[in-house]
């Protein structure tokens, strides 16, 4: 299904539990700011090529736009309009003074030289520095992009307008990035699926754990993961997949990545079909990487109690309607994935005080805020007697809406 419907039917029916005026339903849902740009960069050969760059900024009733930026061959308006409002959603179930944006490029990053990336960047900020800025749109790494990209974004922009450190997040840190960023979106999973087991009471250790994708968001979940006792006994990235029901060794896997080593080559696990992973005998599953992974064709046949929905909306409706249906119980991605945005905010806040937090600082702030949001969606669940994905959206969608009204919507 097309992330902007599945995106936009979650809303629906979120406003319709909350008994939302339909024609604030309505403005809530049509984003603030669209934009399309053309990058053309020369490649290192001499060629030119031509690429097509998207901001879009969904709302800001809250606060400041806020939302990263991709660099996927799959990014579309479509796709990038669902992300910016999943954004908005999300922002405001942490509590974050913030509203929501997304953006990306259209590209392959992988097929791209370094230097290749860096004039693609500088394009792609000049095409929207009026556009963002500290407190009106503030990008930050998503897939494909990291603090590189944001070095790069912040350089270029403060040729338009002066030194700006807060204008991104998720910087390196010798350029104002917080401590704890990195690690933040995998660490702030981590929070997230202890507040769920304990509902249950149950722990990550000694649970069985299956993860897809090894990037940022699923080596840093593993790793926290293996610290804490879970058996990862089957794992993936685009390379392939690979299992090990004793656990795999996650530090060694790490070890091999670091070391610049593909994870299809690692010795220390026996590969499987990628295709039967999310299918995967555990008990619980951790979808890292692109959305609509669970879809109507495989939802029947997933064996997890738990989902963890550490990629945007890994889950389509359908799926998850077959997956409510069987019992699964799925922790949705506007909070689980929360944590990388909320340590952005922290990393922004930084930036303006001109002040460094150590890291022990960020995490147990970190943590707070994810429990915290964890409550409140329990709340939403009892008041309107829904899953936890119609606890957080009405969770989200109510504060949006609430701050909405109260600057005098409709004046
Ligand atoms: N790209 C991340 C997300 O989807 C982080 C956004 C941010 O830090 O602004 O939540």
């Amino acid at each position: 299904m097309n992330s902007l419907v599945a995106t936009s039917r979650n809303f629906r029916k979120a406003a319709c539990l909350l008994g939302l005026d339909s024609k604030l339903e309505k403005s809530l849902l049509i984003p603030f700011r669209e934009v399309k740009v053309e990058c053309t960069i020369p490649k290192d050969d001499g060629t030119m090529a031509s690429y097509v760059g998207f901001r879009v900024q969904h709302d800001n009733s809250r606060g400041p736009m806020k939302g990263g930026i991709r660099y996927h061959p799959e990014v579309d308006p479509d796709e990038v309009n669902a992300l910016a409002q999943l954004m908005t959603w999300k922002t405001a179930v942490v509590d974050l003074p913030y509203g929501g944006a997304k953006g990306g490029i259209g590209c392959s990053p992988r097929d791209l030289s370094k230097s290749e990336l860096e004039r693609l960047t500088r394009v792609f900020t000049q095409k929207i520095h009026d556009l963002i800025g500290i407190h009106t749109d503030i990008p930050a790494p998503d897939m494909g992009t990291n603090s590189q990209t944001m070095a790069w974004i912040l350089d270029e922009y403060s040729k338009f307008h002066g030194h700006s450190p807060a204008v991104v997040t998720g910087k390196p840190i010798d350029l104002g990035g917080s401590l704890g960023r990195e690690a933040a979106t995998g660490r702030g999973v981590v929070y997230a699926t202890e507040a769920l087991l304990a509902e249950y009471g149950k722990s990550i250790s000694g649970m069985t754990f299956v993860i897809q994708g090894f990037g940022n968001v699923g080596s840093w979940a593993a790793r926290l993961i293996h610290e804490r006792g879970g058996r990862i006994i089957a794992l993936s990235d685009i390379t392939g997949a690979m299992e090990d029901p004793r656990g795999i060794d996650i530090p060694a896997l790490l070890k091999h990545k670091g070391e610049g080593g593909l994870l299809n080559d690692f010795q220390g696990a026996t590969p499987m079909d990628a295709n039967e992973l999310l299918i995967h005998e555990c008990d619980v599953l951790l979808p890292c990487a692109l959305g609509g992974v669970l879809n109507r064709e495989n939802a029947g046949e997933v064996k997890a109690k738990f989902i963890i929905e550490a990629a945007n909306h890994p889950t389509d409706p359908e799926a998850d309607e077959i997956l409510s249906k069987k019992g699964v119980v799925i922790l949705p991605d506007i909070y689980t994935n929360a944590g990388g945005v909320t340590v952005s905010y922290f990393e922004w806040v930084q930036n303006i005080q001109g002040f460094m937090w150590d890291e022990e600082k960020v995490n147990v702030e970190l943590q707070r805020y994810m429990r915290k949001a964890f409550e409140n969606i329990k709340a939403m669940c009892r008041t309107h007697s829904c899953s936890l994905r119609m606890g957080a959206f009405t969770l989200g969608v109510s504060r949006v809406a609430r701050a909405t009204l109260l600057r005098g919507w409709g004046a």
